[in-house]
């Protein structure tokens, strides 16, 4: 039997002597002030034992992982008809990508890219206030994280609403095709705070719990989402969660994973493990160069790869 608290120690030290750290985010300013030689990482497994290195008690800013969540919360709202408005289909195309929506209609391919997660905010925006759906959001994390200290980075938030210019061209692309309803700042406002939701990789793995236990909140507990429906978001984080290295991170790690641009993962071993891993330097993809690595050196020794016999 694989130890996995001193495995997790091992993989830390050996990500904080690497060299190799990948590019910080610049683009969204607060993002580029981190330090790059930040890692943490924690492993929650299926008995509920908590194994954490590194800088795991840092909050970061989940930015894309908030996806994960946010098409959690909206299939709760609308069920299936969510697929009438965004599609399942890995897009090939960065996460910021806009030519795949003309020759589609306005609808993105996945929830995972940043089209599909804007359309799924304006799902959870419908009959709200933006504030009281972004709030309704933070509440669902707290829940599934079972930490109430879970916070909006408002620094973040802003920023992305001054800079966020190719999310706001999508918002109105998708508007002028009818599948964004409300009024395109109103959802944008939402996204951008569902991205600057702070947390670190412990209260991360700990919400990503109910995705290992096969839609319940811990063994015994509350269900959070049917099975099937934990089972269809898996496969969606396995086949779109890492934009046009979905294929890539399938290969080298073999776990439904959601990458974000702060350098966070949260990566799914079902029946065994929740896992959060944060490193802000990330590769050509966009995706944390080094927690990437971190999820490969954990699968290849617990055998945890999905495709493993
Ligand atoms: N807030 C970021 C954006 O929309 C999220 C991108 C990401 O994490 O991949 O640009």
């Amino acid at each position: 039997m694989t130890d996995i608290g001193r495995l997790v120690r091992d993989i830390a030290d050996e990500m904080r002597g690497a060299e190799e750290r990948g590019q910080v985010a610049t683009y969204i300013p607060p993002l580029a002030r981190i330090d790059p030689r930040r890692f943490g990482l924690c492993v929650v497994t299926s008995d509920g034992e908590i194994h954490a290195a590194g800088d795991s008690e840092e909050a970061f800013s989940i930015q894309s992982v908030s996806k994960v969540f946010a098409l959690t919360q909206a299939l709760g709202k609308v069920g299936d008809t969510l697929w009438r408005r965004v599609g399942r289909e890995p897009s090939g195309t960065p996460f910021n990508s806009i030519v795949q929506l003309e020759r589609e209609h306005g609808v993105p391919r996945n929830p995972f890219i940043n089209a599909g997660a804007l359309v799924v905010a304006d799902i959870n925006l419908a009959g709200h206030e933006p504030r009281v759906a972004i709030g309704e959001l933070l509440r669902f994390m707290r829940y599934l994280a079972d930490d109430d200290s879970i916070i909006i980075d408002e620094t973040v938030a802003r920023a992305e609403q001054t800079t966020g210019f190719r999310n706001i061209a999508l918002a109105n692309y998708m508007k002028a095709f009818g599948n964004i309803i409300h009024a395109p700042e109103l959802t944008l406002g939402v996204y951008f705070h569902q991205c600057a939701i702070a947390m670190n990789c412990r209260q991360l793995a700990m919400a990503g719990r109910f995705l290992m236990h096969g839609g319940f909140y811990a063994p015994g507990g509350a269900r959070v989402v049917s099975a099937q429906r934990a089972r269809r978001i898996n496969a969606l984080m396995l086949t779109c969660g890492h934009y046009d290295a979905s294929g890539d991170f399938a290969f080298r790690v073999g776990l439904p994973g959601k990458s974000g641009v702060g350098g966070g993962i949260l990566a799914i071993a079902p029946g065994k493990a929740a896992i959060a891993v944060w490193s802000p330097g990330l590769n050509a993809n966009g995706n944390s160069l080094l927690g990437t690595l971190a999820l490969e050196r954990l699968t290849e020794a617990t055998g945890w790869s999905v495709f493993a016999r």
